[in-house]
Parts: C-alpha cells; structure tokens; sequence
C-alpha cells in the first residue's frame, strides 16, 4: 500500500509548516533514517525568481525540513533549469534557501559546479544512461521537495519531475533532445526518477503556481502540506487534487503503467480539491490525439521582447535544439527545428520569452472553450 498524506498549512509562518511537516509525516507513519544519514534536501531552484513568484520550493518548507532532520549531516542541492553553476547559485540565495542552509550549517550542493557521474539504470525505457553529481550518488538518504505547479510541457510538475535537477547543465538539455516527442520525454522524466528515487517526498502545496507553469504561471493559493515517500503515489493523489483528470497527466500515466504505485491509501485531508488553471499548452488524453495530428499547424513560435531582455543568453544555452542565437544583439528563434519543449520561456529570468500562436492554433483553443 502506497501512504499519501494531505494537510492543511495556510501560510508561510515557520512554525505552522514545521507542524504540519511533522504532522503529514506523522500520517504516513514516516520512520527517520539511521542516525549520522547524510541527508540531501532537493527543492525545486527553477531559477533566480523572487518568492512572491511561487516558482521556487519556499524556504520555510527548508527550514521545517532542516529543524526535523536536525542532529543529521544535512545537504541542500539542484540545479537550475538553466543548468549553469552561476544561476543555480543565483537561485539558492534568491529564494531564500542559502540563509536557511547557513543557519542550519546545511551543506550547498551545485549540482552544476560538482564532479560529473553517468550512472546506468538498465530497467529504464529511455534514458538508459544519465549524469549526475557525485555528492548525489554519496547521500544515504534523500528528500525531495517539490512544489505543486502545473507546466507548459507536462502539464502538471511535481514530485517525480522534480528529480530532474539532479542532472547538470546540458544534460538536462539533451534529455529535451532526446524526448521530442511527449510521450518519448514522459518516459524519460519516469526514467530518471526510477535512477533516483527520493526516501521521501515532502510537497510545498501552501502556494502553488497555475496557468503556464512552472515559472511564468500565477501564485495558487492552496493552503496544504503532502507527503509520502512514494513520489509516483504523491503526483497521482495530487494532480486529482489540483483538477486534472485520470488518464491526463503523462508522467502520472507512465508511473501507473511501470506499476511504480499500487493502492494509494489517503491520509489528512482525503477530499481535498483546488481546481487549478490549466497551461495554454494543456491537452487532455483527447485532444492529445487531435493535437498529434495537427502539431505543425498549431505549434508557438518563440520571440523575445527586447525591452524585458538583458541579454544574459540562458534562452540560448538552454535550447536542446540549438535554435537560438544572439542576432542584432537580442535572441532570434528559428522555428524550424523547435521542438516546443518551453525550456527558453521556463528559464528566462525577465519572462521575456512568449509564445506567439499561429491562427489556427488560437482557433483551436477558442473551440476547446480558451481564450
Ligand atoms: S530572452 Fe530571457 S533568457 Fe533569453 S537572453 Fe533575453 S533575458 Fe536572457
Ligand atoms: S526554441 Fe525554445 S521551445 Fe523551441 S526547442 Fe528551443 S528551447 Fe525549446
């Protein structure tokens, strides 16, 4: 049986989330690990946003974490979207999580800045072989903190995605290059959570990120705690939760169908419901299969605004494609080769990056009751 646990949390006050932590993990009947673990905190570091922007894992969900874990030889690490050491370490202290690490002498792991390791998972379907940071490899147990956000390009990120930070750089672009395709990228987020599979998933559903997700969505207020320490479980409770039908959310449907969850039993708050805004990009399994038709018809074209622009090239770098580069001094999108993967947008720190809809593709979201 799976144990998924749901709790109310209100705000951000530290002491109401290091209760309600302590109660989710309570429900779950959660053991902690032997004494003297080393412990790796894994938020999700997005990118440098400010916090109000409810892009980043907040840190009073850190510090219930760090207060918990106390007495254990605690780490903190990811690496941000843009996977370059520079902006992983712009993210830590942006959101907050560095003076939280400080105060709890947490160790800061740049995934981006720490010798590199491929690692093998033969069960895997898609990415057999992926990198990570050795210190990730090191750790004897490992706890994941999402947040809950819905995303451009896998309609919902939570648990299971979250993991993705634990590849540097431009690996994480190439696994975008590999997964062209959604169905072929869905395996692939499944694939490296099954290489590394969090002890535990604590969710930051206090405030959450919907619409167009999972950096340029609106705050959600959701008011809840959840965890479990099986992340597949987590993310089938929680996208109910947040209004996604089963059957809808790919990853979700790939960890159901690898049999990675059985049985979810429901603790806490066992109704809870929060219906969030879909992406613009969202398709449910329907008109999934209209849309596989018809993609190139309906597929964005990326600008950038030149005036939100500061030119800091994380566009460029992070494009799986190599279809950006700096022209006149502001980033150019060739639209030939993109594979609509959103990474330009999601890790633009200025949300200079838009997606420009073809006609027929404003047409199509008008007839599925969009604007
Ligand atoms: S569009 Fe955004 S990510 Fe790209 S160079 Fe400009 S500010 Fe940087
Ligand atoms: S232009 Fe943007 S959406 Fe297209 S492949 Fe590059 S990063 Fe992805």
């Amino acid at each position: 049986m799976d144990k998924v646990s749901i709790v109310k949390c209100e705000s951000y006050g530290k002491e109401k989330v290091f209760l309600a932590v302590k109660q989710a993990l309570s429900l779950i009947g959660f053991r902690m690990p032997k004494s003297g673990a080393k412990i790796l905190l894994k938020p999700n570091l997005l990118g440098a946003f400010p916090l109000e922007n409810a892009v980043t894992t907040h840190p009073a969900v850190v510090e219930a974490c760090c207060r918990i874990f106390k007495g254990y030889k605690l780490y903190v690490g990811d690496s941000c979207g843009a996977g370059e050491r520079k902006g992983t370490e712009n993210a830590f202290k942006e959101s907050g999580i560095a003076a939280v690490a400080k105060k709890y002498n947490a160790t800061f792991i740049n995934i981006d800045a720490e010798k590199k390791i491929t690692i093998e998972n033969k069960k895997n379907k898609v990415l057999k072989k992926l990198v990570t940071a050795a210190p990730v490899l090191n750790m004897d147990f490992i706890v994941n903190l999402p947040k809950i956000k819905t995303h451009m390009l896998t309609g919902y990120t939570g648990a299971m995605k979250n993991m993705f930070g634990i590849m540097p750089g431009r690996s994480k672009t190439g696994a975008h290059a590999i997964g062209r395709k959604i169905e072929q990228f869905n395996q692939i987020v499944v694939d490296i959570y099954n290489a590394v599979t969090p002890n535990l998933n604590i969710m930051d559903g206090i405030v959450g990120m919907d619409g167009n997700g999972p950096s340029n969505g609106n705050p959600k207020h959701t008011g809840i705690i959840a965890a479990s320490v099986n992340g597949a479980a987590m993310d089938a409770v929680i996208t109910q939760a947040i209004g996604f039908k089963k059957g809808d959310v790919g990853t979700v449907e790939v960890a159901r169908k690898r049999k990675l969850f059985d049985n979810i039993q429901v603790f806490g708050l066992k109704d809870f419901r929060c219906n969030y805004k879909k992406p613009h990009t969202y398709k449910s399994k329907l008109t999934g299969i209209v849309f596989s038709r018809i993609n190139r018809l309906i597929s964005p074209r990326f600008v950038a605004d030149k005036k939100k622009c500061i030119k800091c090239g994380y566009c460029i770098r992070a494009c799986p494609m190599n279809c950006i580069k700096f022209v006149n001094g502001y980033p150019k999108f060739d639209s030939k080769n993109c594979i609509s993967c959103y990474c330009c947008e999601e890790v633009c720190p200025e949300h200079a990056v838009s997606r420009q809809l073809p006609l027929f593709a404003k047409l199509f979201d008008m007839l599925r009751g969009r604007d």
